[in-house]
This record gives structure tokens, C-alpha cells and sequence, in this order.
């Protein structure tokens, strides 16, 4: 019997993963379902495991470096659908499909006047990959609303649900991403939301760009549009028309010291203006966008067909004819100027899929 023998469901082969991912580059998945039901979804993990197929989930591509050989298994492409609320004491409790597109949700939580994601406006991806590498952004994370996951165990073939407590969530990580990255396919995901509750404002740039619009009060909307309006100025919204559009967002995590590397850091930058932040446990976090750029680097510089955006220095973005060879050594090369500067390892924020494109 060949591989694809008796699926049931419709499997497609050999199918380019590139439109599939923001960054657009990436070779083929050698089968890929399109699971729209989660009797589809745990049918295509029974399928791959009974043939000993690699199988990787995949949402909206946009934290994701394929490599341009392709990935040699099977693609779940996650496409269930659905919302639902319920009150739950004084707050009302979100479930969404891991399919459903993220800023949808968020615009839908705004209009409705619920509190707790108006900074998470202008996210590309799906529902299902929010707990993944705990999305945050301007002061906001989902740490902070979740309070369910439920998930495929792959392990067991039996759907769980997994508490907040349970997904080990920290500074864009959790258990599903680094403890267990195999394990769990999400399926839904619940939030807990706050109706009437003012929004979040946190963060300078925010803050900033309120104030410049004359916003002292601002409502949930406010803040959705500042937020969108300044993702837009760093081209970190999904816009066809805007030459950085391909990429993955953020490329490197800040990187999280302890106190001892922060000074030795300091002394190297001999910038007292070099950002920082005081983290709960002592350890403080430094801008990766900063130590790029005075490891050397400028927005815009590059090798060609991949370069830094020219509107945010953490962003990798590809042009016309890049491969992921091409995105995967320039992040080495990133990496290696930001060591050799300041004897500091960045760590790439995507995932990675497929052979040589780690960098
Ligand atoms: C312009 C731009 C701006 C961005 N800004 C931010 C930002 O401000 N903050 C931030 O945190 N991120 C940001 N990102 C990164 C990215 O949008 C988020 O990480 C997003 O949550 C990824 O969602 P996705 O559906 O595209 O996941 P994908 O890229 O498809 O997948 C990412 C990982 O999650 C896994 N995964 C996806 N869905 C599931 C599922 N249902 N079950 C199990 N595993 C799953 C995949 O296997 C893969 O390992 C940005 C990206 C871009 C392109």
C-alpha cells in the first residue's frame, strides 16, 4: 500500500508550504490535510503514526521558517472554526477554534467592550498557536487571559484540557512549545475576559501615541487602533502592499540576563541609555532590536535577498528570489556580529521546520 493509501480524508501531496507562511519561503510538504473537524485532526495523527510519518501542525504561518527542501511527512493545517461566551462571574469566558484568525477575535473582544487582549490587535496567525509561544505584545500577553487549552494529546490520542497552570507559560514559551513541543495539537482555546474593564496601557510607545492623539481616557477601541497604528509604522501588521511584508515578525527573543551579565553587557555597550527591563525574578531583559543595531547593524542591511526590515531592526524580511538557506544564514551572521559584540547568544523567535535551516 502506498503511503497514501486509504486516508480518510482528503490528502493532498507535494504541496509548496511557501504561500502557506509570511516569510514565503519554504519547499514542499510530501502530504498536507486541511483538518476542519477534530475527528479529521486526530484521524490524520492516527494515519501518520500508523505509516511512522512525521507529522507537523501548522496555523497561519507566521512564526515559521520552512526549509527549502520541504518537511518529509505530514502537514496538519489546522482549520476549525468557531466562537463562543459564556458569563462566568463577572468576567465572560471565550472559546475559540484553533483556527479562527487571531485579530478577528481581538477586534470581536474590543467591539464587545471585553477587556484583556485590546493589546494583542494586529497579531498575524491563528487561535491555536496563541498558548504556543504565549503571544504577547505592548504590555500583553495571553498568559494573562487563558484559561483553558484544550488540546489532542498525542501521547494518549485523547483530547485534555490543559489549566493555565498546566502550560508552564513564560516570556514568549510554554510547555507546549519547550517542554513538549510534540505533544499537544490545541484545538480551542479559552480566555477569560473582562466586560467593562478599561484597557491595558503599559507600554511607552502606547502610552505616547494616546497621548498624541489626545486620548487621556482611552477606550479598549482606542487602544486597538493605537496599537495597530504603531505595529503599522514598524511594518509588524500583515499589509500586501508594504515592501517588509515577508516576515516572521520579531526574529530574536530579548534576551532575559542575570544581573552579573547585564553589567558586563552595560560596560560593553557604555550606553547609559541602553534599555533594560527589571524582570519579577531579579533578571533583567535587554532590547535584541538595540543590540543589533549597535553590534553594527543597520535597518535595511542585508545580503539581498533577505535583509533586515527597514522599519524594525528584528525583523528578517525576504524579497523576490530568497530561500530560507538565504533567511537562515543571515540570522547566523546576525547572531555571530551581536556575540562577537557583546557576548550574547540571541535566540531566534520561529520555529524551524525541516533539514539546514536551523540557525
Ligand atoms: C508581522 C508579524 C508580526 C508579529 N508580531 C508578533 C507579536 O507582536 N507578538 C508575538 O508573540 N508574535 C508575533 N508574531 C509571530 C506570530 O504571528 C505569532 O507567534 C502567532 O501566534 C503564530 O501563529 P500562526 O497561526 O501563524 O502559527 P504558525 O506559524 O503556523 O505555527 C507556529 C508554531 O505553532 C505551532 N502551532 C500552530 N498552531 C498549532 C496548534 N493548533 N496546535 C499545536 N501547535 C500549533 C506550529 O506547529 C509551530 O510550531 C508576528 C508575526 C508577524 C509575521
Amino acid at each position: 500500500m502506498s503511503p497514501a493509501g486509504a486516508a480518510p480524508f482528503e490528502l493532498l501531496q507535494n504541496v509548496p508550504l511557501a504561500p502557506y507562511c509570511t516569510m514565503g519561503v519554504g519547499g514542499p510538504a510530501r502530504f498536507l490535510v486541511e483538518a476542519a473537524e477534530e475527528a479529521a485532526v486526530l484521524a490524520a495523527v492516527r494515519w501518520a503514526q500508523e505509516r511512522g510519518l512525521a507529522l507537523s501542525v501548522l496555523g497561519g504561518g507566521s512564526n515559521l521558517v520552512v526549509a527549502d527542501t520541504g518537511v518529509d511527512g505530514l502537514v496538519v493545517k489546522v482549520a476549525l472554526r468557531g466562537v463562543s461566551s459564556r458569563e462566568a462571574g463577572d468576567g465572560v469566558a471565550v472559546t475559540a477554534a484553533a483556527g479562527e484568525p487571531w485579530d478577528a477575535l481581538v477586534a470581536r473582544a474590543v467591539e464587545r467592550g471585553w477587556a484583556g487582549l485590546e493589546c494583542l490587535s494586529g497579531i498575524p496567525g491563528l487561535v491555536g498557536a496563541t498558548p504556543i509561544q504565549n503571544v504577547g505584545a505592548y504590555g500583553q500577553d495571553v498568559s494573562q487571559t487563558v484559561t483553558a487549552v484544550h488540546a489532542l494529546d498525542r501521547r494518549s490520542g485523547e483530547t485534555v484540557t490543559l489549566a493555565r497552570e498546566d502550560c508552564g507559560f513564560g516570556y514568549r514559551s510554554s510547555r507546549l512549545k519547550s517542554g513538549e513541543p510534540d505533544r499537544f495539537i490545541v484545538l480551542s482555546v479559552t480566555y477569560r475576559l473582562l466586560p467593562g474593564r478599561a484597557p491595558a496601557v503599559r507600554y511607552a510607545d502606547l502610552e505616547n501615541d494616546l497621548a498624541r492623539r489626545g486620548i487621556t481616557r482611552p477606550s479598549l477601541a482606542d487602544v486597538r487602533s493605537s496599537v495597530l497604528a504603531i505595529r503599522r509604522s514598524k511594518s509588524m501588521v500583515l499589509d500586501p502592499d508594504d515592501p517588509n511584508r515577508r516576515s516572521c515578525g520579531s526574529f530574536f527573543l530579548n534576551p532575559v540576563v542575570d544581573q552579573a551579565t547585564f553589567e558586563r553587557v552595560s560596560l560593553a555597550a557604555g550606553d547609559p541609555a541602553m534599555p533594560r527591563w527589571r524582570e519579577a525574578d531579579g533578571r533583567v531583559k535587554l532590547s535584541a532590536a538595540w543590540l543589533i543595531e549597535h553590534a553594527g547593524l543597520r535597518r535595511g542591511d542585508g545580503p539581498g535577498p533577505v535583509a533586515l526590515s527597514t522599519r524594525h531592526s528584528l525583523a528578517i524580511v525576504c524579497r523576490e528570489g530568497a530561500r530560507a538557506a538565504d533567511v537562515a544564514a543571515f540570522a547566523r551572521e546576525i547572531r555571530a556580529q551581536v556575540e562577537a559584540r557583546f557576548s550574547i547568544r540571541l535566540v531566534p523567535e520561529p520555529v524551524f521546520w525541516g533539514g539546514g535551516v536551523r540557525s
